[in-house]
Formats: structure tokens, sequence, C-alpha cells
């Protein structure tokens, strides 16, 4: 059990987040209204994938389930990355046991650069670590990412993917995300529940979706 893209977002926010997001998923209480902000941005990632014209997608499910099967899909990565795929998607990646799959990985003449969807208007600090989450298990890897973007919904919506260069930005976290990850790998086992009072990061950045179960406990 690794750390994912998610995994660390969410364990940067609370490190109790995380710990209740592996030993107890049923306390996952998801607003519709995040919901519903979820699926479009799912298919908002699902038209950006041909925003380079062919591309070739990366992701195999578990027979018979809409899970995806990492390892299949590594596997089916590697193949593409060494056959020289020029659009490669849900590109898959693991650096011992952690994970990411990188939206869209597009050749150049020295490597690939690196697209991370968001269907948003603007570029947000927390988009760039998550590329940088990325980045470093990518880099890990030996895959040589040149240009780091984060694509974004404009008002064009016959075009709609602006694409906005965070390449410094987002190689800059590398530090940061090794000084944390191997903690939070850690921490995510722990036995034990994780005691975290509630406070600001309780909606900060995001609404922790324990927060019935923290704040109850509270009463
Ligand atoms: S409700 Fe607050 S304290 Fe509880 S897991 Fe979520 S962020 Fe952490």
């Amino acid at each position: 059990m690794g750390i994912s893209k998610t995994d660390f977002m969410r364990g940067m926010q609370c490190v109790k987040m995380l710990w209740l997001d592996k030993h107890k998923p049923n306390l996952k209480v998801i607003p519709p209204v995040v919901q519903k902000r979820l699926d479009a941005g799912n298919d908002f990632g699902d038209r950006a994938m041909a925003m380079f014209g062919d591309y070739e997608e990366m992701t195999v499910y578990r027979p018979g389930t809409t899970i995806p099967d990492t390892k299949a899909m590594v596997e089916k990565t590697k193949e593409h990355l060494a056959f020289g795929t020029p659009v490669i998607c849900e590109a898959a990646f693991v650096n011992y046991n952690n994970y990411c799959a990188a939206d869209i990985l597009r050749k150049t003449e020295t490597g690939y650069d690196f697209y991370e969807v968001k269907n948003s208007p603007g570029v947000y600090d927390q988009f760039i670590k998550d590329a940088g989450f990325q980045y470093y298990i990518m880099a890990r890897c030996n895959v040589k990412i040149d240009r780091i973007y984060i694509v974004t919904h404009g008002t064009d919506e016959d075009n709609p993917f602006v694409l906005n260069d965070v390449t410094n930005d987002a190689k800059g976290y590398y530090n940061w995300i090794n000084d944390h990850i191997w903690a939070l790998n850690r921490m995510q086992k722990e036995r034990n529940e994780i005691n975290v009072e509630p406070g600001i990061q309780c909606t900060q950045p995001y609404e922790c979706w324990s927060y019935e179960y923290c704040h109850k406990e509270r009463e």
C-alpha cells in the first residue's frame, strides 16, 4: 500500500483524513455538489484526451469491474513509452508502491511534456502541487519530463483547453514531496486511529469528507 496523488494531497491536508480513507472508508460522505463537480471534472478530462488528436489511453479495468488494474496500466504504459507513442493518456507509474496516473503525456524531441487537466477557470497552488507529485513519481521512474502544463477550462466551449505552463513551480516541489511522502506512507499504516483536533484543515483547501465523523466525536 503506497501513496497516490489523492492520498498525498489529502494526507497533507490532514493525516487523519488519509488514515480514515484507508481504515474506515465507509465514513466518507461526498456531498452531492462535490460529486457533481467531480463528475464534471471527469467529463472535461475525457474530452481533453483528444486535444492533440489521436491518443492511446492506458486505463485497464479488473475483469468485470470498473476498478482500475494499476499493475496492468503500469505495464501498458511502459510498452507505449518504449514504443514512443506520441500521446499517452492516463499514463501510470509506480515507484516503491507510490503511484500516479498522468492525464496526458505528449512526446517531445527529448522526452515528454506532461498535461494535468483541471475543470477550473484558473490555476491554484493545489493544482501545481498535484502536478508536482506526479512529476516526482515519473522522475523517479526515469521518465524525462520536459514542460508541465495545467490545462484549465476557458470560456470558448468549442476550444475550451487553456494551457498554463507551471514547469518551474511544479518541479520545484520535488524535495517537498520527498520530505513528506515517506512519513505519510508510514502514518497511513498505523494500526491505531490517528488523533487530530478538528480545525481549519477540515474545510481548507477542501471540505473533508469525514467532517461529520470528527465533529460528531466532539459532541
Ligand atoms: S474532519 Fe478535520 S480532523 Fe477530521 S479527518 Fe477531516 S480534516 Fe482531519
